[in-house]
């Protein structure tokens, strides 16, 4: 019997490996029975490892990513001593980085498609050679079977690719070894496709690596999912400078959360892409990136990798400034890792690259960033992520854009506050959040409209109520207030019937002339203070925020 394993990083995730080697042996080896687990990184190690090694089998079959990799090591290493009959097959990206390997250990390399018979035919007899190659295969069908769906994949995510390689060649990445794209033919692609939505799964990811580098084969795909009326999500990662008139406009029809993006801009500064070989259109990335996020209806998700070479602390400053200002749902910052076997490794002295010594290989410190200007970075980056990549604080960061202020400078200070309240060690509630926000604004000319801000964004988000240190009055002043003053029937909100319901279910807010003026809630010429209802029901548009209604001036 063969045991075929994955370790996900998460529950829901899936490993797309998996049941592209199970069809292969099944297709190869008909008789030998094959069962197959999924684990994850966050299981306890002990009982994972019972799991396997309590099975009789005669072969087991790992594929080795960043994220698995040190688990995966430290199954070898003890399955090698419990079972040393056992053979251990390890694919997978990572898998040469596994470094010395006991001898029971193949490794192989490449595509299990292009899989040369000899690996079967020693796999059957249990003499397997330490090292397979693939040949390079033309075609990779879905590996998925309608029974996956209610087994292995039930609530999972699932991962499709409808091409293999990268038009690219990032020195950092190991797609950059691919040679050419190799696209699966479009009607094929939507007779897979067909399959998988008809399973209902909550997300489809496309694993393409740049889903739009042929516009036509794109649009075509696009075109396709959304005429579909099923609810599922589709995930792509792609070029942002490669978009066409014919995409924005078939864009501009996709259903609210159908799709969503994932564009990586890396750094805006053009020495840092030119020494790792992207080339990129700064500008059209970020005129194209605004427009998608005009449309309001597809989830952006940009990243940024910081420690790449010639990147200083004032040109990732600058980057940073670049993305915060296009606003996007979603800011990645994610640190650059130096993988054996890619280009960057190899001029890692050039560059000055000092990097951790085992997975992932995070960079430590470079010819332009010390190891102290990394940290207070990186920091920064922690920061971002955990204020910015939510729905609660929009309209300060709008704020921070409109007025033209500094995003770094800004979190730079609000990273300085951090460290004084010791976030990076405690639990990063919003309540903690917006405490160090509402602390942090305090001395600003400002400070009255940001706290408005703070709190109408707290309320929109869906809480009942304002955390202490942002009241002024509370919920139930305002609503007794409401009671006596509102009168019987307000058109659009309630009548005379619906009165109570709307005063239990809204949640209200006074806000300063200013403020108002600033979300747009009343006409510039004719501002006043007042106050405003958040109802549960939700806006349209990517974050869902509680639809906001202003009442009646006379209150
Ligand atoms: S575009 Fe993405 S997948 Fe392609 S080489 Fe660059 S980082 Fe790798």
């Amino acid at each position: 019997m063969f045991h075929l394993i994955s370790i996900n990083c998460r529950y829901s995730h899936s490993c797309l490996a998996l049941f592209y080697v199970r069809n292969a042996l099944e297709k190869q080896l008909p008789e030998q029975p094959l069962i197959f687990s999924q684990f994850t990184i966050n299981d306890p190690y002990y009982a994972t490892l019972l799991r396997i090694s309590g099975q009789s089998t005669k072969a087991i079959f790992f594929s080795v990513y960043i994220w698995n990799h040190r688990f995966i090591r430290r199954l070898i290493n003890d399955l090698s001593r419990l079972r040393p009959d056992l053979s251990i097959i390890l694919g997978g990206p990572q898998a040469p980085a596994l470094g010395e390997l006991p001898e029971q250990c193949t490794l192989f390399l490449g595509e299990i498609e292009g899989a040369p018979e000899a690996f079967y035919h020693d796999l059957e007899k249990g003499k397997l050679q330490s090292l397979y190659r693939a040949e390079r295969p033309q075609t990779f069908p879905s590996p998925y079977r309608r029974e996956d769906f209610t087994g292995a994949l039930k609530n999972r995510q699932l991962y499709y690719e409808s091409s293999r390689g990268c038009p690219f060649s990032c020195s950092y990445c190991l797609s950059s070894g691919s040679k050419g794209v190799r696209h699966k033919p479009v009607d094929l692609v939507k007779e897979e496709l067909t399959a998988l939505i008809a399973a209902e799964p909550m997300i489809i990811k496309l694993v393409d690596r740049t889903f739009n580098d042929q516009p036509e084969r794109a649009l075509s795909i696009w075109q396709f999912l959304i005429n579909r009326t099923e609810q599922v999500r589709f995930h792509f990662e792609i070029a942002p400078d490669r978009f066409t008139e014919p995409m924005f406009k078939l864009l501009a029809t996709v259903p609210c959360d159908q799709f969503q993006f994932e564009i990586g801009i890396q750094s805006c500064h053009p020495q840092t892409l030119a020494a790792v070989n992207r080339k990129m259109d700064i500008e059209a990335t970020c005129r194209n990136i605004l427009r998608l996020l005009d449309l309001n209806s597809i989830h952006l998700h940009v990243d940024l990798i910081l420690g790449l070479p010639f990147e200083t602390k004032a040109s990732f400053r600058d980057s940073f400034n670049q993305v915060f200002r296009l606003a996007p749902h979603y800011i990645q910052l994610g640190l650059l890792k130096v993988l054996p076997d890619t280009e960057i490794s190899r001029r890692a002295e050039e560059f000055g690259l000092i990097a951790c010594s085992e997975p992932p290989y995070e960079v430590l410190a470079t010819r332009w960033l010390s190891h102290e200007q990394l940290i207070e970075l990186y920091e920064l980056c922690e920061c971002t992520e955990s204020f910015y990549n939510n729905r609660f604080f929009r309209s300060l960061w709008h704020y921070l854009v409109q007025m033209g202020e500094e995003p770094f400078a800004f979190f730079s200070e609000l990273l300085r506050l951090c460290r004084e309240y010791d976030f990076f060690q405690l639990s990063r509630t919003h309540k903690l959040m917006v405490r160090i926000l509402t602390d942090l604004v305090q001395k600003r000319e400002d400070r009255e409209l940001l706290l408005d801000l703070l709190r109408y964004d707290w309320l929109r988000c869906g809480y009942r109520t304002l955390p202490e240190y942002l009241t002024e009055r509370s919920q139930k002043e305002l609503r007794n207030r409401l009671r006596d003053a509102l009168p019987q029937n307000v058109e659009d909100l309630f009548t005379y019937q619906t009165r109570v319901e709307f005063l239990k279910q809204a949640s209200f807010i006074e806000l300063s002339q200013e403020a108002m003026q600033f979300l747009g809630l009343v006409n510039q010429d004719n501002a006043e203070g007042g106050l405003v209802a958040l109802l549960p029901e939700q806006t349209s548009g990517v974050m869902k925020f509680n639809q906001t209604m202003v009442l009646p001036p006379c209150l």
